[in-house]
């Protein structure tokens, strides 16, 4: 049924906080149950969907390490192929470029039995205009605040005479790595479209940028959040196999063999493997999708790329619900006579924000009339909160089952090449990122999909495990590891 039947003539001048709202002409009024349930048949995954997202990711996973370009998924060499292995001494900074926000931290390490000595660390969130500026303002900003974080340094940190500061740089967007310490940006994701660093070098950038700072750094190790999760995790853990962030992006690696790498052309690493960015944020085969996802989709800074990344990943979650709760609004007054201007707003609803409401366990719900009210600029009564916590936990149970279905997939194609050694014993894969971190149905659907998928026998070999800021320090192991002295 068409939405168009929207007034668009204004009330003036609006009360209190609310924006000004628009009259809903309710002359093809739909009621919301139908809309509600239509969504939930369309998000639904059954095993079925959920086993064909698995073998296509497993599928697509093979296509890329096949040829460069063979699949939507880029399979990218890390050139990381030794892990930290305790040993690691002294003192390393890492710097991680994220999305959302800019953390730079330093470790003290002590070897093999001291461990990790000290840390300290400090988060910044990325101004809103440096996601649109050029590429110098960015890299600047980032320079200025490890040149801060830098002066503070003392206490248990030590760095031996004649040694320059090593930086492990975290730096979570596609990147064809060239080597460990260099890589060249393929494009920007998570709504960046910074001008100026697509088909650069990115530790070129940071140097330059250091350079004009003062800064008298270098970095060791170039790495994205996935790789270095996956490296802080097996710090600990020599069953880590696994690592996948699900923050404001989402991306996978795991350890692969190098023989089963045809697009390697038979070079070899010392260790036999290496870690691969699988950037399964692009992949795309079989999702149940919905008009509110390629509306999204289309009106956003990369229509077509990134299709998982939009259905499972926090920067989209809370945007999704907005666009259902609009079409409920316009086409069956979910909140009465008028759409407020609010919730007409591009992702002013936010993932932290659906994830607030449903945690809402009171009797009236009042946290999700609170932030409805605060966020969306609309009155709502219990039944109508009801029906926002539904919509709240249909797109994230979809994005939950889903990739958990990921996960299986990556566990998948490295069973079908190693028999036994991935589901026949413990296999522990590495979760991070604020989305995992901090939204507890996110996490139980998530589980829930690699159970159902693995079954109860298997799926106790398989180990879910949160690893907190292992990325930080994951990437500074790798710039020890790979150090310059
Ligand atoms: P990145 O490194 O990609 O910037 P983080 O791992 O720090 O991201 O995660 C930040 C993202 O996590 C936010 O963009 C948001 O989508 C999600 N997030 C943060 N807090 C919450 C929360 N309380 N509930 C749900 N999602 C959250
Ligand atoms: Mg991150």
């Amino acid at each position: 049924m068409s939405v168009s039947a929207v007034g668009s003539f204004w009330l003036s001048p609006s009360p209190g906080k609310l924006p000004r709202p628009r009259m809903v002409v309710r002359s093809s009024a739909v009621s919301v149950a139908p809309i509600l349930t239509h969504l939930q048949k369309q998000c639904a995954t059954p095993l079925p969907v959920l086993r064909h997202v698995a073998d296509a990711m497993a599928a697509d996973m093979r296509a890329g390490l096949a040829v460069d370009g063979g699949s939507d998924l880029k399979m990218i060499l890390s050139y990381v192929d030794t892990f930290p292995t305790g040993n690691e001494k002294g003192l390393f900074y890492a710097l991680d470029l994220g999305g959302t926000n800019f953390r730079v931290l330093r470790v003290q390490l002590g070897g093999k039995d001291e461990r990790v000595i000290a840390t300290e660390f400090e988060q910044v969130t990325i101004p809103q205009e440096l996601m649109f500026g050029t590429s110098e303002e960015l890299f600047d900003f980032i320079a200025c605040g490890l040149a801060n974080f830098a002066k503070k340094e003392g206490g248990k940190f030590h760095l031996p005479s004649g040694r320059k500061r090593e930086i492990g740089f975290t730096f979570s967007f596609p990147v064809k790595q060239t080597s460990i310490d260099s890589g060249i940006l393929m494009k920007w994701t998570k709504g960046f479209a910074v001008s100026g660093t697509a088909g650069r070098d990115v530790v070129a950038c940071l140097n330059e940028a250091m350079e004009r700072q003062g800064l008298d750094m270098q970095v060791s190790a170039l790495v994205n959040d996935t790789v270095g999760t996956l490296a802080g995790a097996r710090y600990w853990d020599d069953d880590v196999m696994v690592a996948v962030i699900l923050g404001t992006g989402t991306n996978a690696c795991y350890v692969e063999r190098t023989d089963v790498i045809p697009k390697l052309q038979g070079q070899m690493s010392s260790s036999g493997r290496t870690i691969i960015s699988t950037e399964w944020g692009a992949f795309s085969n079989g999702l149940p999708l919905t008009e509110f996802d390629r509306d999204m989709d289309a009106a956003s800074i990369n229509p077509g790329e990134q299709i998982f990344e939009k259905t499972i990943s926090g920067m989209y979650l809370g945007e999704i619900v907005r666009r259902v709760l609009l079409k409920m609004a316009e086409a069956g007054a979910l909140f009465g006579e008028y759409v407020s201007e609010r919730l007409s707003t591009p992702f002013i609803l936010r993932t932290p924000d659906i994830c607030a409401m449903h945690q809402d366990n009171s009797d009236h719900l009042d946290a999700v009339g609170a932030i409805l009210y605060d966020v969306a600029g609309v009155k709502s009564d219990l039944s109508v909160r009801k029906t926002v916590v539904e919509v709240c936990d249909t797109i994230v149970k979809r994005g939950g089952r889903l990739a958990g279905a990921g996960i299986v997939g990556i566990l998948q194609k490295m069973e079908e090449d190693s028999k036994d050694l991935i589901f026949g014993k413990r296999t522990v894969v590495a979760m991070d990122g604020g989305l995992y971190e901090n939204y507890p149905q996110y996490r139980r659907y998530l589980k829930e999909a690699v159970t159902e998928l693995l079954g109860l026998e298997m799926s106790k070999n398989v180990v879910i495990e949160h690893s907190k800021d292992g990325s930080g320090i994951g990437a500074a192991l790798l710039a020890a590891s790979n150090s310059k002295y």
